[in-house]
């Protein structure tokens, strides 16, 4: 199926399936909650194949490039339907995984797709998040295992995953990012504990990991040992580019209910309109960009570091539709006690993290200064 036949397809499926309608408009009051409806949505899409589509067939999919999974997740929000949360993680580690170690997307990527697992992304730790390269959870070969130590922290709907992906170290503390492996792991295997991590929203998004003495098949590594971070920086085009893309489609359609809920008032001062404009011209600027890189990535090219532009553009509009949202519905978004105002309240809440997950705005600012527009360093 051609791209444009698949987007005419999916659009007519999306808007005519009545199965479909029980996803729209839905509140979750707990993420559990939010999971279970989400993977039985992924379980109902990959009954019709549409998630399947930009995956390879060997890894469970229906081929095609990355340009079907974007417009998967454009009309999933055109249609008011919700990008399912697992979708995050898949977009971050499939591609990866899917690159370095082929037979492992073969084996658990099928699972992913049809809802019937998901994964985390076990990198930050305590002392460890925008200096990832100082990280400290150790993995000692022992014959054809590795034996895992340390603590993963940040870990994205990491209570109830399946499967954590790992960057560990295998060489010396002094290694820095030369000594680092990636490798995936059973998140039942014993010696991990998973302990979910309540959030000032009051909602439980992330977790930490505990990994104590857990034995991994050295066959689970993901690209060779020591390889670690360069799959990572693989990782990162993705986490950056398609997630910015996935993230703009789903802001778009918060917009069109915010827009709603103003028109629906007798008067709109020219102040509110001129700030809603700001916010819109925000997410077009994402998309605009977001879009390019997701046909880079579809090309083969790679886009290295110059992903932090995707990532500064995503935290900008994503902090500036919630904070209108805020501002322009109060004090509805502060202290309104129906399903919409709690849905607002939550996603503002998350939207203060659009500044530090997948790497923090400043951080983003100084890859852009070194490494795309090689600006000289500060003098002290
Ligand atoms: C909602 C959320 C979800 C997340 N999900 C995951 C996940 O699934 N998996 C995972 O592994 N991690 C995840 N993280 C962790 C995230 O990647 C880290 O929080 C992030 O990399 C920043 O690291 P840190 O928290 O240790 O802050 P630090 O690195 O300690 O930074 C603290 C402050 O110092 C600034 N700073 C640090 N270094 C520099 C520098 N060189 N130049 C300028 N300023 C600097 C930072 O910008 C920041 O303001 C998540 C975080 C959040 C908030």
């Amino acid at each position: 199926m051609t791209i444009e036949e698949y987007r005419v397809a999916l659009a007519a499926y999306l808007a005519g399936e009545p199965a479909l309608q029980r996803w729209r408009g839905q509140h979750y009051a707990t993420v559990p909650e939010q999971l279970a409806a989400h993977t039985e949505l992924i379980r109902l899409l990959y009954d019709g194949g549409w998630n399947r589509y930009g995956w390879p067939v060997a890894a469970g999919g229906l081929g095609g490039d990355e340009r079907y999974r974007a417009v998967l997740y454009d009309e999933l929000s055109a249609r008011d339907l919700p990008v399912p949360g697992p979708h995050l993680l898949l977009e971050t580690l499939g591609p990866a995984v899917t690159h370095f170690a082929p037979r492992l997307s073969a084996t658990y990527l099928p699972r992913f797709l049809s809802g019937e697992e998901w994964w985390g992304q076990g990198f930050s730790e305590p002392e460890a998040g925008s200096d990832l390269a100082a990280l400290r959870c150790r993995a000692r070969r022992d014959n054809d295992h590795y034996v895992l130590n340390g603590q993963k922290l940040w870990t994205s709907y990491g209570f109830g995953a399946a499967r954590l992906v790992c960057l560990v170290r295998t060489g010396t503390t002094e290694s820095r990012h030369r000594g680092l492996s990636m490798i995936m792991v059973d998140a039942d295997a014993p010696g991990i504990t998973v302990r979910p991590i309540t959030l000032a929203s009051g909602r439980a998004e992330l977790a930490e990991v505990f990994l104590d003495d857990v034995r991994v098949p050295a066959d689970r590594l993901v690209g060779a040992e020591g390889q670690g971070w360069a799959v990572a920086m693989h990782l990162l085009q993705w986490e950056r580019g398609m997630y910015s893309w996935l993230s703009s489609t789903v802001l778009l359609s918060r917009l069109r209910a915010l827009r709603d809920q103003l028109v629906s008032r007798t008067s709109l001062s020219d102040g509110t309109v001129r700030r809603f404009g700001q916010v819109y011209l925000d997410v077009v600027a994402l998309r605009s960009r977001s879009a390019t890189t997701v046909r880079r990535l579809a090309m083969g090219e790679t886009i290295g570091p110059e992903a932090s532009i995707d990532k500064i553009l995503l935290a900008t509009a994503e902090q500036g539709v919630y904070d209108a949202a805020r501002d322009l519905l109060a004090p509805s978004v502060d202290v309104g006690s129906d399903v919409s105002a709690a849905d607002w309240r939550a996603e503002w809440w998350y939207s203060r993290a659009a500044t530090i997950l997948g790497g923090s705005a400043e951080v983003q600012r100084g890859i852009l200064a070194d490494r795309v527009l090689a600006l000289p360093g500060e003098r002290s």
